[in-house]
């Protein structure tokens, strides 16, 4: 069975023109020999249009790292799934860990920002992840099917096919400390175990991705697991050898 295979750059709240146009225009010109999976970088909004203009034609897609659950209206600084539609974007990255912990989104709340960038047709990036307290309390596994449950509860299950669910273990993200490939397996099983206790078939093709710390140094170890179908990579996506490194790791 054949996924799709996805590499997806989250840039976080870095980068600038000049620096980023280099990046891009690398990007542009090296994907072509990485032969069949999909590269996307997600970007600040204000370089929204400089992804768009230098990815144009390349075959790498791009998008946004968030978005408003409101469809319009005075909410002054918000940003709505229509607007990025109307731009072009394909991604919208939703729920990461550091929206969920310092601008305190709940399940509800990222539900519904999936729900509205389905709508729009573009494809949400789904994050979920438990903490370095919850891993130690041993209740990982509640944890992502609470998050995982409220995203299908919003969008239904077929909803997942087109979207991409990134586990995201909060321990791991920016602290240089990776899951082991079998730490991430576990928990992508069971993540898929629980799509096909309601739809055996969408379980099978829904894209999932591993973030947290992935390098090149461990991306091929990771990307080789059975339920990992590529990686959401924070840190290393600004360098550009890195990424491609990492993006390479991934064909199969
Ligand atoms: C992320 O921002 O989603 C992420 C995984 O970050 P990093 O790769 O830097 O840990």
């Amino acid at each position: 069975m054949m996924r799709q295979r996805l590499v997806a750059g989250n840039w976080k709240m870095f980068g600038n023109s000049a620096r980023n146009q280099l990046l891009l225009e690398g990007l542009a010109s090296q994907v072509a020999t990485i032969g069949k999976l999909s590269c996307a970088v997600c970007v600040p909004f204000p370089y929204l249009y400089q992804a768009r203009s230098v990815l144009a034609g390349s075959g790498v897609g791009w998008g946004a790292q968030n978005v408003s659950q409101q469809p319009k209206g005075a909410f002054t600084g918000e940003v709505s799934v229509s607007m990025l539609a109307d731009f072009g974007c394909r991604y919208v990255i939703v729920g990461h860990s550091e929206r969920r912990k310092l601008f305190h989104e709940d399940d509800q709340l990222v539900a519904a920002k999936a729900k509205a960038v389905l709508e729009q047709k573009m494809t949400p990036i789904v994050c979920i992840g438990e903490s370095l307290d919850e891993r130690e309390r041993g209740v990982t596994e509640g944890v992502v099917s609470r998050q995982l449950g409220c995203v299908i509860k919003e969008i239904g299950i077929d909803g997942l096919l087109r979207s991409v669910v990134a586990y995201e273990p909060v321990w791991a993200i920016g602290t240089g400390k990776t899951a082991t490939p079998e730490q991430a397996q576990r928990v992508h099983a069971y993540l898929r175990k629980l799509m096909s206790e309601q739809d055996a078939g969408v379980a099978r093709h829904v894209t999932m991705l591993y973030g947290g710390s992935v390098k090149a140094a461990n991306a091929a170890a990771l990307f080789a697991m059975e339920d990992i179908d590529g990686g959401l990579i924070g840190g290393a996506s600004l360098d550009l050898n890195e990424f491609m490194s990492i993006c390479k790791a991934a064909v199969r």
